[in-house]
């Protein structure tokens, strides 16, 4: 068994949704789950969709509401020609649900709404994607993924349930591909990003958690290997609209590839990695638009980690010196403060450094969260900080072209170990004030 994963792009219209069947078709070998993502941007629409209902913002809801439904339509209407479908009922009935569900005004729990309104997206690009599957003859059943990846009521971040999830796939999937044994290659198709409560409330795994989701699954169903299929060729040294010639990375280990989702690289889902890691199955990430090329395998292999150095930014970075306001010592009791204010905020520290009197931390800049924090620290310490900086990690940096990098920029911030260098940058710095 195989899990393929098709995120947003791949899916982000009619074309694309042709591209996929035909991947499916081609590259299908035996039993198949396959996760798919919200169609293009639909999960950046259904968190401003969000943000309306909260906000009460009654023509703010109609007006997204419509543009999110009538994009589907559009793509429904581009792949059934018969327009008499049962999809079209389908897809009218999903947005009918969250129309009548948006009439009442919020409950409390923002996260709890959010992951309501917000699974919209995963739940109509995998009932459009189902129904033109069997339309080309492909054998697939449509699964909720609710009731297959249990997790807790963290909504929004909702953690798994390993135990239980291996039950639920094993009770809901298994038998579906026991009772296809004689079909070439069923299709189990499901959402990427939701899981579900045991009292049946749809919970997320944070964003860009599809990933996570093929990983769950393959790790579940001890699936022979999993593939991504994205808009790159493959897992990059770095990320192409940022910097020039890229290299492919053709086979790394699960540990390097774990270093680089945890510096930033954007291609896979921090998560993603460890529950393969644990069942040694590989990850494949190949190009949906040149699938007859292999793309990257990560896996045990640990033969090319250190031949190229990858290149990781991170912009929109706060650099947050805090020095204790009666000069003592940046000691334990300081840093368990800090931290702990840090933990309760919710900023995850990117880069830290000490000295005897002040501490440095280098965090992703957020609208509510940095002032929350600052507001809280300042009232201990002195502080003194900069935004919208850039953090640059370059793992692998003895061959790295350093100083073609730092053009134009100001270094705030260096760490350095055997594998890894990074930097804190001010961009643009002869231009800054
Ligand atoms: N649709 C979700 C997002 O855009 C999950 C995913 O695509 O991985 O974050």
């Amino acid at each position: 068994m195989k899990v393929f994963k098709f995120g947003g792009a791949s899916v982000r219209d009619a074309r694309a949704v042709k591209n996929v069947a035909g991947i499916i078709k081609n590259y299908a070998q035996g039993p198949l789950i396959t996760v798919v993502s919200a169609m293009g941007k639909t999960t950046n629409a259904l968190e401003k969709l969000t943000e309306a209902y909260f906000n009460r913002d009654k023509q703010e809801m109609t007006r997204i509401f419509g543009e999110i439904k009538a994009y589907h339509m559009n793509i429904v209407n581009d792949l059934f020609e018969d327009k008499k479908h049962l999809i079209y009922n389908t897809i009218e009935q999903s947005f009918y649900s969250l129309y009548y569900y948006l009439e009442d005004p919020p409950g409390k729990n923002y996260n709890f709404e959010y992951d309501r309104i917000v699974s919209t997206g995963e739940m109509v690009s995998t009932q459009i994607i189902a129904a033109y599957l069997t339309g080309q003859g492909i054998t697939n059943q449509w699964f909720n993924a609710s009731g297959l990846i249990i997790t807790n009521a963290n909504y929004r971040d909702a953690n798994v349930d390993w135990l239980k999830t291996e039950n639920a796939v094993k009770k809901h999937i298994l038998p579906y591909f026991n009772k296809n044994k004689d079909t070439k290659a069923p299709v189990a198709i499901t959402q990427g990003f939701l899981g579900g409560t045991t009292q049946g409330f749809t919970t997320t795994l944070g964003r860009e958690g599809s990933d996570y989701s093929a990983a769950i699954l393959a790790y579940t169903t001890k699936a022979s290997e999993v593939v991504i299929w994205k808009d790159v060729p493959g897992l990059l040294n770095a990320d192409p609209k940022v910097f020039e010639n890229t290299r492919l990375l053709q086979n790394i280990s699960y540990q390097e590839a774990i270093e680089l989702a945890y510096y930033g690289a954007t291609v896979i889902h921090p998560k993603t990695l460890k529950p393969l890691l644990k069942r040694n199955i590989p990850l494949k990430v190949r190009s949906f638009y040149r699938p007859e090329e292999p793309g990257s395998i990560i896996n045990q292999e640990f033969l090319n980690d250190n031949t190229y150095p990858s290149y990781i930014l991170k912009t929109k970075q706060v650099l947050l010196s805090i020095f204790p306001k009666d000069f003592s010592f940046i000691a334990e009791q300081n840093l368990s403060r800090i931290f702990s204010e840090c933990a309760r905020n919710n900023i995850k520290i990117n880069l830290m450094q000490n000295s005897a009197l002040s501490f440095s931390i280098c965090f992703d800049q957020d609208k509510t969260k940095t002032p929350a924090l600052l507001k809280n620290l300042e009232k201990i310490y002195n502080l003194k900080y900069n935004t919208d900086l850039e953090l640059i990690t370059i793992r692998h940096y003895e061959k790295a072209n350093l100083n073609e990098l730092l053009a134009g920029k100001e270094i705030l911030m260096e760490q350095k170990n055997r594998t890894t260098l990074q930097w804190v940058v001010k961009p643009n710095a002869e231009q800054a004030d």
